[in-house]
């Protein structure tokens, strides 16, 4: 949802984007690979974020990579005119002609993909920039490295500007892991002796696997500031900011005395007497509903200088609204401004409560919350 009315908000939940913390984290993967191109990572409304802050915060990247056509011509109908990679090549043969409109980068990952190449540009197509993904041991996309050859020099013949491009598996593992290491020597091996441009490393390669850059790399995750790992602690000292801040409101306050129970189930007992803070925010918003009684939120403190504290979820998350313990936060009235995830409270530390990866938590991020852009 667009905010252009301010009047028009009637919830107080809202997700701001910071475009500043897009540029900054972009900066951080140009300085870790500074003499690699970036294909920043957008797909899945950019993990939550939407194109559009996406496009702002990162216009410098010297290109996007998503998955989704209609997502490519949006960016072109916007005015991008940098370069545009689809990740996962074509689902369909009938998206070749927009595809080359759109003047797209191709992922070709299988056989099928280079039939349909094949008889397009037998039919005198431009040629189209091609990155020929290799399975080197991850097993889900991605050609076999003895077939890669041959795949590799019959697009070629067809004018295509190749790339050799894989995808790790176990690059999230911080320390050198032997898996990593094993899927680069079979990647090098294959690729021997056919001079193109590579394209290997996500986030996480960026980060703890510096062997592993090539010439184009791929970070997503890293640019939203969240975690490869899904464990904030991993990134604390790689100067990443957060980019999208989920803050909403208390819309009610609830004084229980010692053996109350809160929420559907009466998961929580109080265990004395204190105050519940009820926030507007849910799962129907992409709050977690796993989210463990315990989970942070950060409490305004009421102070000018916007210190707060942290309070702990208690009770089940329910559609619209969780319940938090205002034992520590005497000062938090109705109107109390909160933060679900952000700069205060890491997405990985909610994520993790919820026993899942910050990722799964920006992209799930709902339609109905407003989001603003800054
Ligand atoms: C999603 C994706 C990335 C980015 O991964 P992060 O872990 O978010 O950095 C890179 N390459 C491919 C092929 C992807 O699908």
């Amino acid at each position: 949802m667009d905010v252009t009315d301010d009047s028009l908000i009637n919830r107080p939940i809202l997700a701001s984007i910071h475009t500043e913390a897009f540029r900054h984290n972009l900066n951080r993967v140009r300085e870790l690979a500074p003499e690699s191109k970036i294909w920043s990572v957008i797909k899945a409304r950019s993990y939550g974020h939407g194109l559009e802050a996406a496009l702002k915060g990162l216009g410098s990247t010297d290109g996007f990579a998503l998955l989704d056509i209609y997502d490519a011509r949006w960016l072109r109908d916007k005015g991008w005119k940098g370069r545009i990679l689809l990740l996962e090549g074509l689902f369909h043969q009938n998206e070749l002609v927009l595809a080359r409109d759109l003047a797209c980068d191709l992922v070709v990952h299988c056989e099928t993909q280079i039939q349909w190449l094949e008889d397009f540009q037998t039919k005198g197509g431009k040629p189209f920039n091609v990155f020929l993904k290799m399975n080197s041991g991850m097993n889900r996309l991605g050609l076999k490295p003895v077939l890669y050859k041959v795949a590799f020099h019959r697009l070629h013949a067809l004018g295509c500007h190749m790339h050799h491009m894989t995808h790790l598996a176990n690059a999230d593992q911080t320390d050198q892991s032997p898996t990593v290491g094993a899927q680069l020597e079979c990647f090098d091996g294959a690729i021997a002796g056919i001079a193109a441009p590579t394209s290997l490393a996500n986030s996480a390669a960026i980060l703890w696997h510096r062997n592993a850059l090539g010439d184009w790399v791929r970070p997503g995750i890293m640019l939203y500031g969240a975690s490869p790992t899904g464990n904030y602690q991993d990134i604390k000292h790689s100067h990443l900011q957060a980019v999208m801040h989920l803050h909403s409101e208390i819309i009610d306050i609830q004084e229980l005395h010692k053996g109350d129970r809160v929420g559907y189930g009466g998961r929580y007992e109080a265990p004395e007497a204190m105050r519940i803070g009820v926030i507007a925010c849910g799962y129907a918003d992409g709050y977690p509903r796993q989210a463990k009684d315990g989970t942070p939120v950060w409490v305004d403190g009421g102070a000018a200088d916007s210190s707060g504290l942290i309070c702990p979820l208690v009770g089940r998350v329910s559609m619209d609204m969780i319940t938090i313990d205002l034992r520590n936060a005497p000062q938090a009235r109705i109107g109390t401004r909160v933060e679900l995830w952000g700069t205060q409270v890491q997405v990985d530390d909610v994520a993790q409560m919820s026993g899942t990866i910050g990722y799964e938590l920006l992209c799930a991020l709902a339609p109905r919350v407003a989001v603003e852009i800054k």
